[in-house]
């Protein structure tokens, strides 16, 4: 059997393959359509003679799909275009993101994001998580004020605001004047939202109208949810990341004597620097401000606090030359060098960083410092839960750029980098290996923790592992840099905060093509690190490398440019030809399994080819082909020797 060459088909058939092919066909409108087994996961089915779907039909088409009402409403939350997100340019520049959140009633659905990817306003790419068929009363909630008294009746442990001592040192200027403004960032904000328990499904009847409060102690944070309609708790959820695990220990000063690079603030009539910046960050040590009359910082006893400051500082310029993102030190506060406190955290609400000290060791480190910084680039991204996978990844994600800042500073100070994370105080994590530690380099496998029942809010300092170790590995095939850019394009387009470990695998792949193009080599690198942490998926989309250029050339001018291929027998048993409609100067045949590896590269220079396929387990392949500098039609075979 002959496999018939594609002529006008070509463009439909090329756009299809990506999709999940369960479509009902001959509709008149464009629809989504759900993948078969991640349920984040949606595309939009396209065929001949019925018009794509476009950015400005995509909500009503949503909302019908979801079965949200007129009480819903998706307002545009976010839009990126990939060329602004990092230094490096895209190779997918012209792709669009477009975040949304869904409001019932006008208020805010917590966790309720869905992300469309376009190029020229066509949506291609479908991710995120809804809530249809809402049904409940948001008419006369109860008055915040209530609300926070009981949430504060929750919580137990001395209030942030309430301890002077921290206060003073955060909030007090040079002039021993009280910053009011700095003082009301610690109190806790209340928000009316529609929430649900962390943990519990992302179904109607598990979510609440509540006011939302984020309540800090002088050790940890909170997300209390207190029942709008009758002023009962709904959920306490301690929400500081690291609150209770992360460990570090550090002897500062680990980097040597380091001259005009730390950058302090001194007021017009002061007489001494303090360890402030120009990005507002703050640094202080123990809750106390740390001064100097010569911008000189050698004692020892400071040096928590200093090298601290240092840190932040450095981490500023590494987001700011590898990724673009001037703001995300923007305003943080470091209490560094907390005597008997055995851990580092980071507190979203306020944006503070806390770091005590292990086994005589200050926590002041490159690694831990860049850890919970990295902490703020994904609440401000993906902003995944702090819970199960999505918390995992959350913490993997943390420790993925505090390596990545670790590699940039010490290498821009001709000084050695690692894997490791704390390796300056105590080793906590170790990337390459976190069997070492412990911590799973396998999905589910050993010393996976349960993400449902499991301590460490279901393992999130445990099975980051997994991620870490597919960081890693994906890092040795293409480098820390490129690896670093497909994180950081997951992050920012393709994560939402109910995201697990198979939408990062997808995210990645969706990343890769981004960045480096749909049939690039760093994409199935990308797949393969994953397989080798036991992540993997029979139905990420093939690879076809003209499905880009089909996107952007009408049919006709297609027709004109590709040379077209024919694949017999099928299925394919020992052999498979492959013949071309034009003589050949010189092409490229891959030949890709089904789930998007490239198993063979074949150069070839005659019209026709001939391929064994011994070599070759059987199974559905894909035939790529590159010809005279042409694209080509691509071709399934099945192989079945
Ligand atoms: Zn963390």
């Amino acid at each position: 059997m002959k496999t018939k060459v594609f002529k006008k088909a070509t463009f439909a058939v090329i756009v299809t393959m990506l999709l999940v092919s369960n479509a009902v066909h001959g509709q008149e409108q464009p629809s989504i359509v759900k993948h078969e087994i991640y349920p984040h996961w949606y595309y939009f089915e396209k065929e001949e003679g019925v018009p794509v779907l476009t950015v400005k039909d995509f909500v009503p088409i949503c909302k019908a799909e979801f079965g949200l009402s007129e009480s819903d409403e998706l307002d545009v939350k976010d839009v990126t275009f990939l060329d602004e997100l990092a230094i490096e340019k895209s190779a997918d520049s012209r792709t669009r993101c477009i975040k949304y959140q869904q409001y019932y009633n006008g208020y805010e659905v917590e966790s309720s994001v869905i992300v469309t990817f376009d190029m020229s306003d066509t949506i291609t790419v479908v991710t995120g998580n809804l809530v249809g068929n809402l049904n409940i009363d948001t008419s006369e909630p109860i008055s915040q004020e209530a609300a926070l008294n009981v949430a504060l009746g929750a919580v137990t442990g001395t209030f942030i605001w309430q301890d002077s001592i921290l206060m003073d040192g955060y909030c007090m200027d040079e002039d021993g004047n009280f910053d009011s403004i700095c003082y009301n960032r610690f109190l806790p904000k209340g928000e009316l939202c529609l929430a649900r328990k962390f943990g519990d499904g992302f179904t109607p009847n598990n979510i609440r109208f509540v006011w939302r409060f984020l309540i800090n102690t002088t050790t940890a944070e909170y997300r209390v949810l207190v029942n709008a309609k009758n002023g009962e708790i709904y959920d306490v959820a301690e929400v500081t990341k690291d609150g209770q695990y992360a460990k570090g220990n550090v002897q500062t000063l680990h980097d040597g004597y380091i001259t005009n690079e730390m950058e302090t603030f001194k007021c017009s009539l002061c007489l001494r620097w303090k360890l402030q910046n120009s990005h507002g960050n703050k640094t202080v040590l123990n809750g106390r401000k740390v001064k100097s009359r010569t911008n000189e910082w050698t004692d020892s006893s400071e040096a928590p606090a200093t090298t601290a400051h240092w840190i932040i500082g450095q981490l500023a310029d590494f987001y700011r030359i590898k990724y673009l993102n001037y703001t995300i030190s923007e305003d943080t506060y470091i209490n560094a060098g907390i005597p008997d406190y055995e851990n580092a955290q980071y507190v979203g609400s306020n944006n503070t960083i806390e770091i005590g000290e292990m086994d005589n060791h200050w926590l002041s480190t490159i690694d831990i410092i860049g850890h919970e910084l990295a902490h703020r680039l994904v609440d401000l991204s993906a902003n995944l839960e702090y819970y199960g996978e999505s918390g995992a990844l959350n913490e993997s994600f943390a420790d993925i750029f505090g390596t990545l800042a670790e590699r940039f500073i010490r290498t821009n100070h001709g000084r050695n980098w690692n894997w490791t994370l704390g390796e300056d105080a105590v080793t906590l994590r170790s990337m390459s290996n976190p069997l070492l530690y412990s911590d799973p380099d396998h999905y589910q496998g050993q010393y996976w923790v349960d993400p449902q029942s499991g301590g460490d809010y279901g393992g999130v300092h445990t099975n980051s592992g997994v991620q870490n170790k597919w960081f890693y590995n994906l890092s040795q095939t293409i480098g820390p840099d490129k690896a670093g850019l497909v994180a950081y394009y997951m992050l920012h387009l393709y994560l939402t905060p109910t995201s697990n470990y198979h939408d990062a695998l997808f995210a990645s792949v969706f990343a890769a093509e981004n960045l480096f193009g749909r049939c690039s080599d760093e994409r199935s690198k990308v797949i393969s690190a994953w397989q080798s942490v036991g992540v993997s998926s029979a139905n990420i989309p093939f690879c076809a490398s003209n499905e880009q250029g089909a996107e952007r050339f009408s049919v006709d001018e297609i027709d004109n440019m590709l040379i077209y291929m024919e694949v017999y027998p099928n299925p394919a048993s020992g052999v498979v030809y492959i013949e071309f409609s034009d003589e050949l100067d010189e092409g490229v045949i891959e030949i890709y399994n089904s789930t998007g590896i490239k198993v063979d590269e074949i150069l070839v220079r005659n019209k026709m080819v001939s391929i064994g396929t011994n070599h070759l387990p059987n199974g559905l392949y894909l035939i790529n082909a590159v010809a005279n500098g042409r694209s080509v039609n691509n071709a399934k075979v099945l192989i079945n020797n």
